[in-house]
């Protein structure tokens, strides 16, 4: 498999990832409802299992090494935590995973511990170091985007175990990126706002949402009136040659995204 990447086989309800290690070995992680584990209990039910979901895997693995290693490591649970407050008066405060620990599928976990202490400086700035007011101050501020990065957490594993796999889904990343690139200061994809902007969590959450409703405006909007404008522009020989290709794409876009609503 290419070096350096994190490797994903969706599976609908469950997924394995591969992570890339220093010494160009792989981590390879199992994420699947319990009672699935439970029922692989002998290394016949497990090779059958990888025979039908991860058929590539066994080679790769190696079949003494993935019925060795299932067999030695017991499947863990993934622990969310929200809860509020943060604060003890004014000497104790929970930041980072005792706060807020959620599933790692938006590798957000240690950034938010981080950010954490990024927004108590702040606050700390704000008032003056005074603890009784920094603490519960910092408890009603961070607790909303606290509990929005465990639900996107939550949100990235069914994006990763299920929705890369829908053509709808896939379209609708295209629509994000053509949009971020004809409005790159307003229109920036979910994953982007999460994960490399300081955009607070929780309104992540809500331009996603406002994001969506464009979007299904856009589609039907585009998908009567667009077309049509195009056919009429794309008669003129000088607007032709600026709007061919953008056009081009837009009705390719289009007409997917069409599609696969209507499949
Ligand atoms: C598989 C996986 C992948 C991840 N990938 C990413 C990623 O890509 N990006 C990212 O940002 N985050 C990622 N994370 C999350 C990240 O590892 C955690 O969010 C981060 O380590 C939390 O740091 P923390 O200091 O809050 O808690 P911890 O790292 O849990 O530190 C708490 C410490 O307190 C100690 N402790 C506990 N109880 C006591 C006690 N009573 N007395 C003294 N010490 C105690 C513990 O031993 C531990 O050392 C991932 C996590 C997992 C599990």
């Amino acid at each position: 498999m290419p070096k350096n990447y994190l490797h994903i086989w969706p599976r609908g309800k469950y997924m394995m990832i591969a992570l890339p290690n220093q010494d160009k070995t792989w981590t390879v992680t199992l994420f699947m409802p319990h009672p699935i584990f439970l029922s692989l209990d002998t290394p016949g039910a497990l090779l059958d299992f990888f025979k039908k979901n991860y058929p590539d895997a066994i080679a790769l693995i190696g079949k003494e090494k993935l019925i060795h290693d299932y067999f030695n490591n017991k499947a863990l649970p993934m622990i969310s935590v929200k809860c509020s407050p943060y604060h003890v008066g004014s000497t104790s405060l929970l930041l980072g995973d005792a706060a807020h620990a959620m599933v790692p599928f938006y590798g957000q976990g240690m950034n938010c511990g981080m950010e954490d202490c990024v927004v108590l400086d702040e606050i700390m700035d704000q008032h003056d170091d005074d603890l009784e007011k920094v603490l519960p101050a910092y408890s009603k501020h961070r607790n909303p985007d606290a509990e929005a990065i465990v639900d996107l957490a939550m949100y990235n594993y069914i994006e990763m175990r299920d929705l890369v796999n829908s053509r709808l889904f896939l379209l609708r990343k295209k629509w994000d990126d053509f949009l971020n690139r004809i409005l790159p200061k307003k229109w920036i994809p979910l994953y982007t706002m999460v994960t490399f902007s300081r955009e607070r969590y929780h309104l992540c959450i809500a331009k996603k949402k406002w994001q969506d409703n464009i979007v299904g405006k856009l589609v039907k909007v585009f998908g009567v009136v667009g077309v049509a404008i195009g056919v009429l522009f794309t008669k003129t020989e000088a607007v032709h040659a600026l709007s061919a290709s953008f056009l081009a794409h837009l009705n390719s876009l289009v007409g997917k995204t069409l599609a696969a609503a209507a499949r």
